[in-house]
């Protein structure tokens, strides 16, 4: 492809069609409401006589309009997907699989360690709302929980009833056998607790789900049970798949493009200049995450905190928490708890008296 070519295929990756990646897969890129992340990526893997597919989009009329005519380019329908294999629990990735189980019968698959978020969200007494404004007291950010409070209830509430329990749980390590090709599950907590990705290592793919994106730095922990250390656990979920040959990356925000390695390495200095803002952050005197994060720029266009809708603040507060966590555990700042409140300091000049 010419530069300007290529160019094109990277800013439209969203628009909807099918496009062959690699043979016998496809990538189907599924609307979104909101624009925040324009679309998601299923990836439809031919398989003997049936399709399997990864992830499934959001219940959502649209996605699934955009998924059957994806599929009826293939001379297919949704009937003959025989698999979701699902890369973790966001709703942008599972709740379509399960409207479809419940229509077609199809077996959705999910890694293990998103039983934990399931069964929270299953949980009756764990409101997703309750939940958010619970984390972000404990960051300190009372005042926007109150904006938050004024916003409809999003349509996550819709969709709660779809976070039922998949037919199988995936483990780390364990090789889907499919009658064209062998993936390998890896387990790479982070994004979030429970997230996998498929390794084609015959076909040199990966399919990376949120873990590793092209444009974007992916959330940690947004989920209903954060993990400690979710940015610990996360880079160390990088470095395992640095170290897999290298692959293609088919990943589902974003164009496919064509190093695993190249992308991961870019994703960890992003971290590492993160947690130096952050470090300069506390040793400003800010504090708490709310704090920190308000000193921060945010979005590849530097924004202040304040530009931002409550929402994206809310995870800016968020991704600030798992920084300060790992500086912590890092022995760079210490933390402590005031009021109910996370607060980090950096520590004492050693000598000072
Ligand atoms: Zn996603």
């Amino acid at each position: 492809m010419a530069q300007a070519e290529v160019e094109r295929s990277i800013r439209d990756w969203d628009a909807p069609g099918i496009e062959a990646v690699s043979p016998g897969v496809h990538r189907v890129p599924l609307p979104l409401p909101g624009d925040a992340l324009k679309a998601v990526n299923v990836y439809v893997i031919e398989d003997g006589d049936g399709l399997v597919l990864i992830d499934s989009g959001q219940y959502l009329s649209d996605a699934r309009i955009g998924l059957e005519r994806a599929l009826a380019t293939l001379g297919a329908g949704i009937g003959d997907v025989r698999d979701f294999l699902v890369t973790h629990v966001h709703r942008d990735h599972y709740t379509q699989a399960i409207a479809l189980r419940r229509e077609f019968g199809t077996r959705v698959s999910l890694g293990a360690g998103e039983s934990v978020s399931i069964a929270a969200v299953q949980d009756p007494a764990n409101a997703p709302i309750s939940r958010q404004h619970k984390l972000l007291e404990l960051c300190g950010a009372a005042p926007l929980i109150e904006l938050l409070r004024h916003l409809a209830p999003n349509e996550g509430d819709a969709l709660r009833g779809l976070f039922e329990t998949p037919d199988a749980w995936l483990e780390d390590r364990v090789v889907v056998d499919l009658s064209s090709r062998a993936l390998r599950v890896v387990s790479t907590p982070g994004h979030t607790r429970g997230h996998v990705v498929f390794y084609d290592e015959g076909a040199q793919l990966l399919f990376a789900g949120d873990h590793v994106l092209p444009h974007i730095t992916p959330s940690i922990a947004f989920e209903p049970v954060p993990s400690e250390n979710a940015l610990g656990r996360y880079l160390a979920s990088l470095s395992l798949v640095r170290n897999l040959p290298d692959a293609r990356l088919l990943p589902a925000h974003g164009p496919v493009v064509p190093s695993v390695h190249a992308r991961v390495d870019e994703l960890v200095v992003h971290h590492e200049h993160r947690l130096d803002a952050t470090f300069e952050a506390v040793a400003e005197g800010r504090h708490t995450p709310y704090e920190a994060a308000q000193g921060l720029r945010w979005t590849r266009r530097e924004r202040p905190f304040e530009t931002l809708d409550p929402m994206n603040q809310m995870l800016a507060v968020m991704e600030t928490k798992v920084h300060l966590d790992l500086l912590a555990a890092q022995g760079r700042i210490l933390q402590g708890i005031s009021d109910g409140v996370l607060v980090f300091e950096t520590l004492p000049v050693a000598g000072a008296s």
